[in-house]
């Protein structure tokens, strides 16, 4: 079983949350919540939302899209108003209760912003009592809202933005006619959103009906944006480290981030994976600069299978080919565990997130599940066979170069030694990377003891340099 959590994921090079008119709190929470890049739905229909217009938007679940109308209902909110400003129509309760729990996530960036989810199923009292205390954002199914309006327990009279959310799903549940008693009771003076998969002839029937003007934003067909691949392993605690190592030899991905959840952990599990003949390298608040440096260097080169950091070093890092993200230790805060996991698949193809949770890691999996709204698929630990019985080695090596910018050493110097003077082809040279003291070129491994040998019998820039292989 494989569950994509999140299609989501943008194009590394979509455009960004700060090109939009949104408030800095805003930007910030979409940051701290790991949104960088804006997915293909929200780039081309939040621009339009934003600056008022009514929008038909086509898209599917997990494409963003609740993000889209979600951020352009919040922008229009006034808390300090307490009649409902924004309501969300969903098919189900289960996707009600998704965009409900979305929406509060998009909405901590500003104070007390209260969302209310109104479905089927769940008593009415309850829901009564709620609305009387006040809600800024109502997200419910059409049957149970029209059921509040009917009562006079909830009044459109302050609403700003109407969405119909899945509305080829809602018509064919039958809600046509409970759509239409819906937006009567909303004024006229308002925003219409309207988000469908697909496009059967009761759409354009309500559009015409319920919106004005509307910008039709569709997107090409397929899936636009990269996946993430998302598993989830059970384990006892004595298993946990060994199991990376399976996942290691099943996947063989070529560049893997494991996650752990302390310095203690991280020392662990690369002495672990390095005994089994991994190339694994640690990243964590007890390294200086310069060793820091290097990590990342021979990390984003791919000399380095795997890198395990904590979440804290890990910050800021930009690794654009990353096939795999093990979170190694389950992070108690969602928000984390997305920033995790968002880091895989943002080169053009697919990623893997591996979670590996043991018994007491349960309640931080529910957490997790209800804050990004999917439920957790789960795979034995037994399927973890080894694919290739020869190890997953990196396909590069690094060379230190002892000298660096304050030598004037530039990586056309070194492309050039190699190359010109030594005869290795261009392509047999990977990232070169020049520090101030040191320089690193990596190689393809195959040839890296041929270059650290001819290399230092010859000349850069006309001086002859110390070179190290540096072993993982
Ligand atoms: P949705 O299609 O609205 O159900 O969204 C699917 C998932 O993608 C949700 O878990 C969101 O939290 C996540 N998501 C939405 N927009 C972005 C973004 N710009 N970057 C990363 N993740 C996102």
């Amino acid at each position: 079983m494989t569950m994509t959590a999140s299609t989501a994921t943008p194009s590394p090079k979509g455009p960004v949350f700060s090109s939009l008119p949104l408030s800095p709190a805003s930007l910030h929470n979409l940051e701290q919540l790991g949104y960088r890049a804006m997915t293909p739905i929200q780039a081309a229909s939040l621009p339009l939302a934003l600056a008022g217009h009514d929008v038909i938007g086509q898209a599917q679940t997990g494409s963003g899209k609740t993000a889209a109308f979600a951020l352009a209902a919040l922008a229009r909110i006034d808390p300090a108003d307490f009649s409902v400003q924004a309501l969300v129509l969903c098919p189900t309760r289960e996707l009600a209760e998704q965009v409900a729990l979305e929406i509060r996530r998009l909405a901590r960036a500003e104070d007390n912003i209260k969302v209310l989810a109104l479905c089927g199923g769940a008593q009415v009292r309850p829901q009564i009592a709620s609305l009387a205390h006040g809600a800024h954002v109502v997200v419910g199914t059409p049957g149970r809202v029209t059921d509040h309006l009917e009562r006079g327990s909830l009044r459109l009279g302050g609403l700003k933005t109407l969405v119909l959310d899945e509305a080829d799903r809602m018509l064919e549940m039958g809600f046509s006619d409970a759509i239409t008693a819906v937006a009567k009771q909303c004024p006229k003076e308002r925003q219409t959103l309207l988000f469908s998969a697909t496009f059967p002839p009761g759409i354009a029937k309500i559009s015409q009906a319920l919106m004005r003007e509307p910008r039709e934003v569709m997107l090409p067909a397929g899936p636009a944006a990269t996946a993430i691949k998302q598993r989830f392993y059970e384990v006892y605690e004595d298993e946990r480290l060994h199991a990376v190592s399976l996942l290691l030899n099943h996947f063989r991905p070529v560049s893997t981030l494991a996650f752990c959840n302390t310095k203690q952990q991280c020392r662990e599990l690369t002495q672990v994976l390095r005994a089994q003949g991994f190339a694994a390298l640690e990243l964590h608040g007890d390294l200086d600069q310069r060793e820091r440096d290097q990590v990342l260097v021979r990390f984003a080169n791919r000399s380095c299978s795997v890198l395990v950091a904590t979440d804290i070093a890990a910050r800021g890092l930009d690794i654009t080919q990353l096939e795999a993200v093990i979170n190694v230790d389950v992070t108690p805060d969602p928000a984390t565990h997305t920033h995790r996991i968002g880091r895989t698949g943002r080169a053009d193809g697919e990623g893997w997130a591996f979670t590996l949770a043991s018994v007491n890691d349960m309640g931080s999996v529910g957490r997790i599940e209800q804050a990004l709204g999917f439920n957790s698929a789960w795979q034995p630990l037994v399927e973890l066979t080894a694919s290739n019985p020869a190890p997953l080695r990196p396909p590069m090596c690094t060379l230190q170069i002892l000298g660096g910018r304050k030598e004037k050493i530039r990586a056309g110097d070194v492309l050039g030694a190699l190359t010109k003077d030594l005869g290795f082809a261009a392509m047999q040279v990977g990232k070169i990377n020049v520090n101030e003291f040191s320089t690193y070129v990596a190689v393809q491994a195959g040839i890296a003891s041929q270059v650290l040998h001819r290399l230092s019998a010859g000349k850069i820039k006309g001086k002859t340099v110390k070179v190290h292989l540096l072993p993982v």
